[in-house]
Protein backbone atom coordinates (compact mmCIF):
# COMPACT_ATOMS: atom_id res chain seq x y z
CA UNK A 1 0.00 0.00 0.00
CA UNK A 2 1.27 3.26 -0.91
CA UNK A 3 1.35 5.80 2.33
CA UNK A 4 1.81 8.93 0.40
CA UNK A 5 -1.57 8.26 -1.12
CA UNK A 6 -4.59 9.05 1.44
CA UNK A 7 -6.70 6.09 3.31
CA UNK A 8 -10.18 6.11 0.71
CA UNK A 9 -13.54 6.49 2.50
CA UNK A 10 -13.72 2.00 3.00
CA UNK A 11 -10.40 2.09 4.06
CA UNK A 12 -10.69 3.83 7.09
CA UNK A 13 -14.06 2.52 8.04
CA UNK A 14 -12.56 -1.44 7.28
CA UNK A 15 -9.48 -0.58 9.24
CA UNK A 16 -12.39 0.43 12.34
CA UNK A 17 -14.65 -2.03 12.18
CA UNK A 18 -12.86 -5.45 10.63
CA UNK A 19 -11.41 -7.91 12.16
CA UNK A 20 -9.07 -9.80 9.39
CA UNK A 21 -8.37 -13.33 9.02
CA UNK A 22 -4.63 -14.36 7.79
CA UNK A 23 -3.11 -10.27 8.22
CA UNK A 24 -0.55 -9.02 10.24
CA UNK A 25 -3.15 -7.08 11.89
CA UNK A 26 -0.48 -4.71 13.57
CA UNK A 27 0.16 -3.87 10.32
CA UNK A 28 -3.24 -3.47 8.52
CA UNK A 29 -3.16 0.38 7.82
CA UNK A 30 0.27 -0.18 6.48
CA UNK A 31 -0.11 -3.24 4.68
CA UNK A 32 -3.58 -2.63 3.13
CA UNK A 33 -6.64 -3.18 3.32
CA UNK A 34 -6.77 -3.70 -0.45
CA UNK A 35 -11.14 -2.97 -0.81
CA UNK A 36 -12.30 -5.34 -4.05
CA UNK A 37 -15.38 -3.83 -5.55
CA UNK A 38 -16.34 -6.03 -8.48
CA UNK A 39 -14.97 -8.90 -10.95
CA UNK A 40 -15.11 -10.10 -14.42
CA UNK A 41 -13.57 -13.08 -15.75
CA UNK A 42 -10.18 -13.92 -13.90
CA UNK A 43 -9.90 -9.76 -13.14
CA UNK A 44 -11.01 -8.39 -9.97
CA UNK A 45 -11.04 -4.26 -9.75
CA UNK A 46 -10.28 -2.54 -6.68
CA UNK A 47 -12.93 0.70 -5.32
CA UNK A 48 -10.52 3.14 -7.17
CA UNK A 49 -11.16 1.02 -10.36
CA UNK A 50 -6.81 -0.53 -10.80
CA UNK A 51 -7.91 -3.90 -12.01
CA UNK A 52 -5.53 -7.00 -10.99
CA UNK A 53 -5.23 -10.61 -12.38
CA UNK A 54 -6.73 -12.71 -9.42
CA UNK A 55 -4.12 -15.67 -9.74
CA UNK A 56 -5.23 -17.21 -7.03
CA UNK A 57 -8.62 -17.73 -7.47
CA UNK A 58 -9.70 -15.87 -4.54
CA UNK A 59 -8.84 -18.58 -1.70
CA UNK A 60 -7.95 -21.49 -4.50
CA UNK A 61 -11.58 -21.16 -5.10
CA UNK A 62 -13.12 -19.34 -7.69
CA UNK A 63 -11.98 -21.62 -10.92
CA UNK A 64 -14.99 -19.90 -12.86
CA UNK A 65 -13.74 -17.10 -12.09
CA UNK A 66 -16.33 -13.91 -11.41
CA UNK A 67 -19.74 -12.90 -13.10
CA UNK A 68 -20.50 -16.18 -14.81
CA UNK A 69 -24.14 -15.01 -15.92
CA UNK A 70 -25.09 -19.27 -15.66
CA UNK A 71 -24.23 -19.43 -12.24
CA UNK A 72 -26.01 -16.42 -11.45
CA UNK A 73 -29.17 -17.68 -13.35
CA UNK A 74 -28.70 -20.81 -10.97
CA UNK A 75 -28.73 -18.72 -8.10
CA UNK A 76 -31.35 -16.23 -8.85
CA UNK A 77 -33.45 -19.17 -9.88
CA UNK A 78 -32.52 -21.47 -6.67
CA UNK A 79 -33.39 -17.81 -4.26
CA UNK A 80 -36.58 -17.74 -5.76
CA UNK A 81 -37.70 -21.02 -5.13
CA UNK A 82 -36.55 -21.76 -1.86
CA UNK A 83 -34.01 -19.96 -0.47
CA UNK A 84 -33.18 -21.74 2.46
CA UNK A 85 -34.10 -25.04 3.83
CA UNK A 86 -31.98 -27.78 5.72
CA UNK A 87 -31.71 -31.67 5.68
CA UNK A 88 -32.19 -32.53 9.66
CA UNK A 89 -34.54 -34.51 10.71
CA UNK A 90 -35.12 -36.83 7.10
CA UNK A 91 -35.96 -33.51 5.52
CA UNK A 92 -34.54 -33.44 1.89
CA UNK A 93 -34.62 -30.75 -0.80
CA UNK A 94 -33.80 -31.54 -4.91
CA UNK A 95 -30.62 -29.63 -5.09
CA UNK A 96 -28.74 -31.41 -2.07
CA UNK A 97 -30.31 -34.52 -3.64
CA UNK A 98 -29.19 -33.58 -7.11
CA UNK A 99 -25.57 -32.90 -6.09
CA UNK A 100 -25.31 -35.70 -3.96
CA UNK A 101 -26.22 -37.52 -7.00
CA UNK A 102 -23.56 -35.92 -9.16
CA UNK A 103 -21.07 -36.02 -6.98
CA UNK A 104 -21.10 -39.69 -6.63
CA UNK A 105 -21.31 -40.22 -10.21
CA UNK A 106 -17.72 -38.14 -10.81
CA UNK A 107 -16.14 -39.60 -7.37
CA UNK A 108 -12.37 -41.28 -7.72
CA UNK A 109 -13.88 -44.16 -6.04
CA UNK A 110 -17.52 -45.60 -5.25
CA UNK A 111 -19.05 -43.37 -2.69
CA UNK A 112 -22.37 -44.13 -1.58
CA UNK A 113 -23.45 -40.65 0.73
CA UNK A 114 -22.42 -37.37 0.96
CA UNK A 115 -22.79 -35.36 3.66
CA UNK A 116 -23.10 -31.48 3.25
CA UNK A 117 -20.98 -28.92 5.46
CA UNK A 118 -20.28 -25.23 4.77
CA UNK A 119 -16.89 -25.10 4.83
CA UNK A 120 -13.78 -27.20 4.15
CA UNK A 121 -12.74 -26.80 7.79
CA UNK A 122 -16.20 -28.19 8.71
CA UNK A 123 -15.70 -31.31 6.08
CA UNK A 124 -12.80 -31.98 7.85
CA UNK A 125 -13.70 -31.73 11.71
CA UNK A 126 -16.36 -33.99 10.27
CA UNK A 127 -13.85 -36.41 8.84
CA UNK A 128 -12.79 -36.70 12.64
CA UNK A 129 -15.75 -37.27 14.24
CA UNK A 130 -17.27 -39.79 11.45
CA UNK A 131 -14.17 -41.84 11.93
CA UNK A 132 -14.32 -41.64 15.36
CA UNK A 133 -18.36 -42.68 15.48
CA UNK A 134 -17.46 -46.09 12.84
CA UNK A 135 -14.46 -47.29 15.11
CA UNK A 136 -16.91 -46.83 18.41
CA UNK A 137 -19.57 -48.69 16.27
CA UNK A 138 -17.05 -51.32 15.47
CA UNK A 139 -16.22 -51.61 19.25
CA UNK A 140 -12.47 -49.95 18.97
CA UNK A 141 -12.58 -47.45 21.02
CA UNK A 142 -9.29 -46.64 21.79
CA UNK A 143 -8.65 -46.93 17.59
CA UNK A 144 -9.33 -42.96 17.25
CA UNK A 145 -5.61 -40.86 16.36
CA UNK A 146 -5.28 -39.02 13.21
CA UNK A 147 -2.05 -38.89 11.07
CA UNK A 148 -1.96 -35.92 9.62
CA UNK A 149 1.68 -34.38 7.96
CA UNK A 150 3.70 -31.36 8.78
CA UNK A 151 2.64 -27.86 6.56
CA UNK A 152 -0.60 -29.52 6.09
CA UNK A 153 -3.43 -27.34 5.65
CA UNK A 154 -6.84 -28.69 6.41
CA UNK A 155 -8.85 -25.74 8.43
CA UNK A 156 -8.53 -23.58 11.42
CA UNK A 157 -11.86 -24.95 13.35
CA UNK A 158 -10.24 -26.46 16.94
CA UNK A 159 -10.01 -30.07 14.83
CA UNK A 160 -9.04 -29.02 11.66
CA UNK A 161 -6.42 -26.20 12.68
CA UNK A 162 -4.90 -29.38 15.17
CA UNK A 163 -4.75 -31.44 11.91
CA UNK A 164 -3.20 -28.36 9.79
CA UNK A 165 0.51 -28.76 10.50
CA UNK A 166 1.18 -24.88 10.28
CA UNK A 167 2.85 -22.70 13.14
CA UNK A 168 0.48 -19.68 12.85
CA UNK A 169 -2.35 -22.54 13.28
CA UNK A 170 -0.79 -23.45 16.38
CA UNK A 171 1.45 -21.24 18.62
CA UNK A 172 -0.56 -19.13 20.77
CA UNK A 173 -3.75 -21.20 20.31
CA UNK A 174 -3.14 -24.05 22.65
CA UNK A 175 -3.39 -26.40 19.32
CA UNK A 176 -2.91 -29.05 18.15
CA UNK A 177 -5.24 -31.18 20.91
CA UNK A 178 -4.48 -34.72 22.02
CA UNK A 179 -5.04 -37.87 19.42
CA UNK A 180 -3.41 -35.46 16.36
CA UNK A 181 0.11 -37.05 15.08
CA UNK A 182 2.00 -35.42 12.24
CA UNK A 183 4.12 -36.90 9.79
CA UNK A 184 7.20 -35.41 7.56
CA UNK A 185 6.15 -33.10 4.79
CA UNK A 186 7.09 -34.63 1.82
CA UNK A 187 8.94 -32.05 0.17
CA UNK A 188 12.24 -33.20 -1.24
CA UNK A 189 13.29 -30.11 -2.33
CA UNK A 190 13.46 -28.58 1.40
CA UNK A 191 13.50 -31.65 3.51
CA UNK A 192 16.08 -33.82 1.16
CA UNK A 193 19.43 -33.81 3.43
CA UNK A 194 22.67 -33.55 2.00
CA UNK A 195 23.65 -36.02 -0.70
CA UNK A 196 19.96 -37.96 -0.54
CA UNK A 197 18.36 -39.12 -4.07
CA UNK A 198 14.90 -38.18 -3.82
CA UNK A 199 14.15 -41.83 -3.97
CA UNK A 200 16.21 -41.91 -0.44
CA UNK A 201 14.30 -39.14 0.76
CA UNK A 202 10.93 -40.94 -0.12
CA UNK A 203 11.78 -44.29 1.60
CA UNK A 204 13.04 -42.23 4.73
CA UNK A 205 10.17 -40.38 5.37
CA UNK A 206 7.79 -43.73 4.75
CA UNK A 207 10.15 -45.59 6.98
CA UNK A 208 9.58 -42.35 9.50
CA UNK A 209 5.33 -42.90 9.02
CA UNK A 210 5.81 -46.80 9.43
CA UNK A 211 7.99 -46.39 12.80
CA UNK A 212 4.97 -43.67 14.11
CA UNK A 213 2.77 -46.18 13.25
CA UNK A 214 4.42 -48.72 15.32
CA UNK A 215 5.46 -46.78 18.53
CA UNK A 216 1.83 -45.25 18.34
CA UNK A 217 0.42 -48.99 17.76
CA UNK A 218 -2.16 -49.24 15.14
CA UNK A 219 -4.94 -49.95 17.12
CA UNK A 220 -4.74 -46.61 18.39
CA UNK A 221 -4.48 -44.98 14.65
CA UNK A 222 -7.87 -44.20 13.24
CA UNK A 223 -7.19 -42.22 9.73
CA UNK A 224 -4.74 -40.70 8.27
CA UNK A 225 -5.81 -37.23 6.28
CA UNK A 226 -3.58 -35.50 3.25
CA UNK A 227 -4.34 -33.02 0.65
CA UNK A 228 -3.31 -34.95 -2.67
CA UNK A 229 -0.79 -31.91 -3.18
CA UNK A 230 -0.41 -29.55 -0.52
CA UNK A 231 -2.04 -26.12 -0.99
CA UNK A 232 -1.70 -23.17 2.07
CA UNK A 233 1.68 -25.15 3.08
CA UNK A 234 3.41 -23.90 -0.42
CA UNK A 235 2.19 -25.84 -2.97
CA UNK A 236 4.02 -29.48 -2.49
CA UNK A 237 3.77 -32.22 -4.51
CA UNK A 238 5.28 -35.32 -3.04
CA UNK A 239 8.12 -37.21 -5.07
CA UNK A 240 6.35 -40.34 -7.27
CA UNK A 241 5.64 -43.16 -6.01
CA UNK A 242 4.67 -41.37 -2.25
CA UNK A 243 1.00 -42.39 -2.02
CA UNK A 244 1.40 -46.09 -2.82
CA UNK A 245 3.89 -46.63 -0.11
CA UNK A 246 2.07 -44.76 2.10
CA UNK A 247 -1.06 -46.41 1.29
CA UNK A 248 0.47 -50.11 1.58
CA UNK A 249 1.42 -48.90 5.13
CA UNK A 250 -2.38 -47.88 5.74
CA UNK A 251 -3.98 -50.65 4.19
CA UNK A 252 -2.10 -53.25 6.27
CA UNK A 253 -3.19 -51.54 9.64
CA UNK A 254 -6.87 -50.49 8.74
CA UNK A 255 -6.45 -47.34 8.68
CA UNK A 256 -8.62 -45.15 6.80
CA UNK A 257 -7.17 -42.48 4.53
CA UNK A 258 -9.02 -39.25 4.11
CA UNK A 259 -8.18 -37.33 1.03
CA UNK A 260 -8.78 -33.72 1.68
CA UNK A 261 -9.69 -32.12 -2.36
CA UNK A 262 -10.38 -28.41 -0.78
CA UNK A 263 -8.36 -27.12 -3.55
CA UNK A 264 -7.27 -30.02 -5.66
CA UNK A 265 -11.11 -31.30 -5.95
CA UNK A 266 -12.70 -30.52 -9.69
CA UNK A 267 -10.26 -30.58 -12.55
CA UNK A 268 -7.40 -28.35 -10.66
CA UNK A 269 -4.63 -30.85 -11.54
CA UNK A 270 -5.89 -31.79 -14.45
CA UNK A 271 -8.37 -34.66 -13.54
CA UNK A 272 -11.30 -34.59 -11.48
CA UNK A 273 -9.43 -35.08 -8.46
CA UNK A 274 -6.21 -34.43 -7.05
CA UNK A 275 -5.51 -38.25 -5.78
CA UNK A 276 -6.33 -39.50 -9.65
CA UNK A 277 -3.46 -37.42 -10.39
CA UNK A 278 -0.99 -38.61 -7.69
CA UNK A 279 -1.78 -42.25 -7.76
CA UNK A 280 -3.78 -42.22 -4.12
CA UNK A 281 -6.71 -44.56 -3.12
CA UNK A 282 -8.79 -42.18 -0.70
CA UNK A 283 -11.19 -44.00 1.63
CA UNK A 284 -13.19 -41.23 1.96
CA UNK A 285 -12.68 -37.30 0.49
CA UNK A 286 -13.52 -34.03 1.93
CA UNK A 287 -14.06 -31.17 -0.84
CA UNK A 288 -15.69 -27.80 -0.89
CA UNK A 289 -14.41 -24.52 -2.67
CA UNK A 290 -14.43 -25.12 -6.57
CA UNK A 291 -17.48 -27.41 -5.19
CA UNK A 292 -19.43 -24.40 -6.65
CA UNK A 293 -16.97 -22.94 -7.61
CA UNK A 294 -16.96 -20.11 -4.97
CA UNK A 295 -20.57 -18.53 -5.95
CA UNK A 296 -21.60 -20.04 -2.29
CA UNK A 297 -20.40 -21.82 0.26
CA UNK A 298 -20.39 -25.38 0.91
CA UNK A 299 -18.66 -28.39 1.75
CA UNK A 300 -18.97 -32.24 1.42
CA UNK A 301 -17.74 -35.29 2.76
CA UNK A 302 -17.89 -38.69 0.66
CA UNK A 303 -18.34 -41.98 2.49
CA UNK A 304 -18.40 -45.24 1.22
CA UNK A 305 -20.62 -48.09 1.53
CA UNK A 306 -19.51 -50.37 4.07
CA UNK A 307 -18.49 -47.16 6.51
CA UNK A 308 -21.68 -45.32 5.86
CA UNK A 309 -23.16 -48.90 7.33
CA UNK A 310 -20.63 -48.29 10.44
CA UNK A 311 -22.99 -45.21 10.80
CA UNK A 312 -26.06 -46.78 10.33
CA UNK A 313 -25.10 -49.10 13.28
CA UNK A 314 -24.69 -47.18 15.65
CA UNK A 315 -27.08 -44.60 15.45
CA UNK A 316 -29.49 -47.98 15.66
CA UNK A 317 -28.20 -47.74 19.47
CA UNK A 318 -27.66 -44.05 19.99
CA UNK A 319 -31.22 -42.86 18.89
CA UNK A 320 -29.97 -40.53 16.06
CA UNK A 321 -27.10 -39.51 13.88
CA UNK A 322 -26.38 -36.43 16.08
CA UNK A 323 -24.30 -34.35 13.74
CA UNK A 324 -25.15 -31.25 11.83
CA UNK A 325 -25.13 -27.99 10.19
CA UNK A 326 -27.15 -25.45 9.73
CA UNK A 327 -26.20 -24.22 6.40
CA UNK A 328 -24.56 -27.10 5.57
CA UNK A 329 -26.28 -28.46 2.27
CA UNK A 330 -27.75 -24.50 1.92
CA UNK A 331 -30.06 -25.15 -0.94
CA UNK A 332 -28.20 -22.12 -3.13
CA UNK A 333 -24.88 -23.83 -2.04
CA UNK A 334 -26.18 -26.64 -3.57
CA UNK A 335 -27.90 -25.30 -6.46
CA UNK A 336 -24.78 -23.65 -7.31
CA UNK A 337 -22.83 -26.96 -6.89
CA UNK A 338 -24.98 -28.79 -9.59
CA UNK A 339 -24.39 -25.67 -11.69
CA UNK A 340 -20.54 -25.33 -11.45
CA UNK A 341 -20.25 -29.48 -11.96
CA UNK A 342 -22.45 -29.23 -15.43
CA UNK A 343 -20.23 -26.38 -16.47
CA UNK A 344 -16.94 -27.92 -15.54
CA UNK A 345 -18.76 -30.89 -18.08
CA UNK A 346 -20.34 -29.04 -20.40
CA UNK A 347 -17.52 -26.16 -21.14
CA UNK A 348 -14.72 -29.13 -20.67
CA UNK A 349 -13.32 -27.32 -17.89
CA UNK A 350 -10.63 -30.01 -17.35
CA UNK A 351 -9.80 -30.17 -20.73
CA UNK A 352 -9.15 -26.60 -20.83
CA UNK A 353 -7.00 -27.08 -18.06
CA UNK A 354 -5.00 -29.82 -19.69
CA UNK A 355 -4.57 -27.29 -22.75
CA UNK A 356 -3.01 -24.38 -21.01
CA UNK A 357 -1.24 -26.48 -18.64
CA UNK A 358 2.03 -26.41 -20.89
CA UNK A 359 2.24 -22.74 -21.01
CA UNK A 360 1.79 -22.29 -17.20
CA UNK A 361 4.46 -25.28 -16.67
CA UNK A 362 6.63 -23.27 -19.27
CA UNK A 363 6.59 -20.36 -17.52
CA UNK A 364 7.15 -21.43 -14.50
CA UNK A 365 10.21 -22.79 -15.78
CA UNK A 366 11.72 -19.66 -17.20
CA UNK A 367 11.54 -18.31 -13.66
CA UNK A 368 14.40 -20.99 -12.64
CA UNK A 369 16.81 -18.72 -13.71
CA UNK A 370 15.56 -15.96 -11.94
CA UNK A 371 18.10 -15.02 -8.86
CA UNK A 372 15.67 -15.46 -6.70
CA UNK A 373 14.06 -18.20 -7.57
CA UNK A 374 15.07 -21.48 -5.43
CA UNK A 375 12.40 -24.11 -6.71
CA UNK A 376 9.29 -24.04 -8.93
CA UNK A 377 6.49 -26.61 -8.18
CA UNK A 378 3.85 -26.55 -10.91
CA UNK A 379 1.00 -29.26 -11.64
CA UNK A 380 -2.02 -29.12 -13.90
CA UNK A 381 -2.97 -25.15 -12.73
CA UNK A 382 -1.92 -24.96 -9.26
CA UNK A 383 1.75 -23.75 -8.05
CA UNK A 384 4.47 -22.12 -6.75
CA UNK A 385 7.67 -20.59 -6.98
CA UNK A 386 10.23 -20.46 -3.80
CA UNK A 387 12.17 -17.70 -3.42
CA UNK A 388 15.49 -18.12 -1.54
CA UNK A 389 18.84 -15.94 -0.13
CA UNK A 390 21.15 -18.34 -2.00
CA UNK A 391 20.09 -20.64 -5.06
CA UNK A 392 23.34 -23.14 -4.38
CA UNK A 393 22.80 -24.17 -0.86
CA UNK A 394 19.20 -23.07 -1.11
CA UNK A 395 19.03 -20.67 2.38
CA UNK A 396 15.82 -19.20 2.71
CA UNK A 397 15.97 -15.67 3.41
CA UNK A 398 15.19 -14.33 7.25
CA UNK A 399 11.47 -15.16 7.62
CA UNK A 400 11.34 -11.67 10.08
CA UNK A 401 12.65 -10.04 6.50
CA UNK A 402 8.86 -10.96 5.08
CA UNK A 403 10.50 -11.11 1.40
CA UNK A 404 7.48 -13.05 0.56
CA UNK A 405 5.28 -11.00 1.46
CA UNK A 406 6.75 -8.04 -0.09
CA UNK A 407 6.88 -10.12 -3.72
CA UNK A 408 3.20 -10.20 -3.27
CA UNK A 409 2.92 -6.67 -2.75
CA UNK A 410 4.82 -6.05 -5.77
CA UNK A 411 2.32 -8.28 -7.60
CA UNK A 412 -0.42 -5.87 -6.76
CA UNK A 413 2.01 -2.77 -7.90
CA UNK A 414 1.49 -4.70 -10.85
CA UNK A 415 -2.01 -5.27 -11.13
CA UNK A 416 -1.69 -9.03 -9.89
CA UNK A 417 -2.40 -10.92 -6.81
CA UNK A 418 -0.72 -13.44 -5.67
CA UNK A 419 -0.26 -15.58 -2.40
CA UNK A 420 3.12 -15.46 -0.18
CA UNK A 421 3.36 -18.74 2.25
CA UNK A 422 5.81 -17.51 3.84
CA UNK A 423 8.75 -17.33 1.11
CA UNK A 424 6.86 -19.19 -1.36
CA UNK A 425 4.64 -17.22 -4.15
CA UNK A 426 1.42 -19.46 -4.57
CA UNK A 427 -0.37 -19.30 -8.24
CA UNK A 428 -3.63 -21.01 -8.66
CA UNK A 429 -5.44 -18.90 -11.67
CA UNK A 430 -9.27 -19.47 -12.33
CA UNK A 431 -9.10 -22.30 -14.35
CA UNK A 432 -10.83 -20.55 -17.75
CA UNK A 433 -7.85 -18.32 -17.49
CA UNK A 434 -6.97 -18.03 -21.21
CA UNK A 435 -3.18 -18.70 -22.78
CA UNK A 436 -2.86 -14.68 -23.73
CA UNK A 437 -4.17 -14.24 -20.17
CA UNK A 438 -1.40 -16.66 -18.23
CA UNK A 439 1.25 -15.07 -20.23
CA UNK A 440 -0.20 -11.84 -18.98
CA UNK A 441 -0.36 -13.16 -15.38
CA UNK A 442 3.63 -13.96 -15.90
CA UNK A 443 4.62 -10.88 -18.03
CA UNK A 444 3.38 -8.81 -14.44
CA UNK A 445 4.58 -11.37 -12.55
CA UNK A 446 8.19 -11.00 -13.71
CA UNK A 447 8.09 -7.19 -13.65
CA UNK A 448 6.88 -7.90 -9.65
CA UNK A 449 9.73 -10.32 -9.36
CA UNK A 450 11.81 -8.26 -10.83
CA UNK A 451 11.29 -5.11 -7.97
CA UNK A 452 11.48 -7.85 -5.42
CA UNK A 453 15.17 -8.72 -6.73
CA UNK A 454 15.89 -4.49 -6.44
CA UNK A 455 14.13 -4.38 -3.03
CA UNK A 456 16.63 -7.30 -1.49
CA UNK A 457 19.79 -5.58 -3.21
CA UNK A 458 18.72 -2.77 -2.01
CA UNK A 459 17.72 -3.54 1.92
CA UNK A 460 21.01 -6.54 1.59
CA UNK A 461 18.78 -9.21 3.05
CA UNK A 462 21.40 -12.12 1.17
N1 LIG B 1 -8.50 -28.07 3.39
C1 LIG B 1 -7.72 -27.48 2.47
C2 LIG B 1 -6.80 -28.35 1.65
C3 LIG B 1 -7.75 -26.11 2.28
O1 LIG B 1 -6.94 -25.55 1.37
C4 LIG B 1 -8.64 -25.33 3.04
C5 LIG B 1 -8.74 -23.83 2.86
N2 LIG B 1 -7.70 -23.19 2.26
C6 LIG B 1 -9.43 -25.97 4.00
C7 LIG B 1 -9.34 -27.34 4.13
C8 LIG B 1 -10.36 -25.20 4.85
O2 LIG B 1 -11.43 -24.76 4.13
P1 LIG B 1 -12.34 -23.56 4.67
O3 LIG B 1 -11.48 -22.33 4.66
O4 LIG B 1 -13.48 -23.53 3.69
O5 LIG B 1 -12.77 -23.91 6.03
Amino acid sequence: MNQSVPLTNLQTRDISSVLHPYTPIHRLGEIGPLVIERGEGVFVYDTQGRDYIEGMSGLWCAGLGFGDEEMIDAATEQLRTLPYYHLFGAKGTESAIELAEKLKEIAPVPMSKVFFTSSGSEANDTQVKLAWYMNNAKGRPNKKKIISRMKAYHGVTVMSASLTGLPYNHIGWDLPVDRVLHTDCPHYYRFGQDGETEQEFLNRIVGSLRDLIEREGPDTIAAMIAEPIMGAGGVIIPPAGYYPAIQALLDEHDIIFISDEVITGFGRTGNWWGSQTVNMRPTTISTAKQLTAAYAPLGAVMVPEDIYQAYVDHSKQIGTFGHGFTYGGHPLGCALGVKAIEIYQKRDIIGHVRSVAPVFEARMKKLTDHPLVGEVRHCGLVGAVELVADKATKRSFDPKKGVGAQCAKFCEENGLIQRAIVDSIAFCPPMIITEAQLNELFDRFEKALAACEAWVSKEGLR
